[in-house]
């Protein structure tokens, strides 16, 4: 190939949009899709959750799960952007199986939408709660605003465990929360561990699995400080601390709640008050 060719080639490179081999169908596209990486037939088959049907877990279809337990936890609320069907399956599995990082910022984005939705839905709330106030209480007389803009302060992903880190080499919902850490520009602290309790699972009874399962988490203790370091950094010490954790599948909570109640031990210990709600992928 001659040099103007080869440089011919490469301005058509630069000025044709370039092919994509689309990650649901596989075949090339030409990018006009809103996903990166996913061609626009295949975008419109996302199953996205725009309203939640069930507004404690995220559940898109009627929801026994959280009227059956009446079981406390810190946790407020999960959001999941999509419904876990098959395309997702798909999706979740070759991005967390197959190590495939094409599929991180995809994802991640899919995220960043739920995280929009919930902010939105956080807003609304606090709008009902201030018209609310308004005619009962002076607030409205001498200006009071209050947050106009919700905001998360903290992602927290669910940590997997040390064998697994080696077999896959990293760690999916950590991956998911800086996509979303860095589109929002919220800080993401690894401050959980999964703790050792093995033996076999299919011995056990339903509440010692049960058991097992609350206790899996605890707090780094080498992350102690760092966040203790972070709170003091601040902008508003007083508001309570918003946590975010983050995970790619929520199918019965079991995991997300038992990771809620080393964070919410560590807020009483540091003497703040918390929030703490999830955000996953994909709803089963
Ligand atoms: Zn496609
Ligand atoms: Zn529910």
């Amino acid at each position: 190939m001659s040099m103007l060719s080869q440089w011919l080639r490469k301005a058509e490179l630069l000025l044709a949009p370039p092919l994509t081999r689309c990650l649901i169908c596989g075949k090339n596209s030409k990018g006009s899709s809103p996903l990166p990486e996913v061609c626009s037939n295949c975008a419109v088959t996302i199953p996205w959750i725009q309203v939640p049907r069930c507004t404690t877990c995220g559940r898109h279809v009627g929801c026994p799960d959280c009227t059956r337990s009446n079981e406390p936890t810190p946790l407020i609320c999960n959001r999941s952007a999509v419904a876990y069907n098959e395309v997702m399956r798909e999706l979740i599995g070759q991005y967390k199986y197959r190590g495939n990082e094409r599929y991180t910022l995809l994802l991640g984005l899919m995220l960043d939408r739920a995280y929009g939705l919930l902010k939105a839905e956080q807003e609304r709330e606090r709008q009902v709660q201030l018209k609310g106030q308004k005619r009962n209480t002076l607030f409205s007389y001498l200006g009071y605003k209050g947050e106009d803009t919700w905001r998360a302060d903290l992602l927290v992903p669910v940590p997997v465990s040390g064998a697994r880190l080696v077999e896959r080499g990293f760690n999916q919902a950590e991956r998911l929360g800086h996509v979303l850490s860095s589109c929002r520009g919220i800080p993401q602290l690894a401050l959980l561990l999964r703790t050792h309790h093995t033996g076999k699972q299919s011995f056990k009874s339903r509440a010692e699995r049960l058991s097992d399962m609350k206790h899996a988490f605890a707090i780094d203790p080498g992350m102690k400080d760092r966040f203790a370091g972070w709170l003091q950094t601040r902008l508003n010490p007083n508001a309570p601390l918003r946590i975010i954790i983050v995970d790619d599948i929520y199918t019965t909570g079991s995991t997300i709640r038992a990771c809620a109640e080393p964070l919410q031990r560590l807020a009483d210990e540091c003497g703040v008050a918390v929030e703490i709600r999830s955000l996953t992928l994909a709803r089963s």
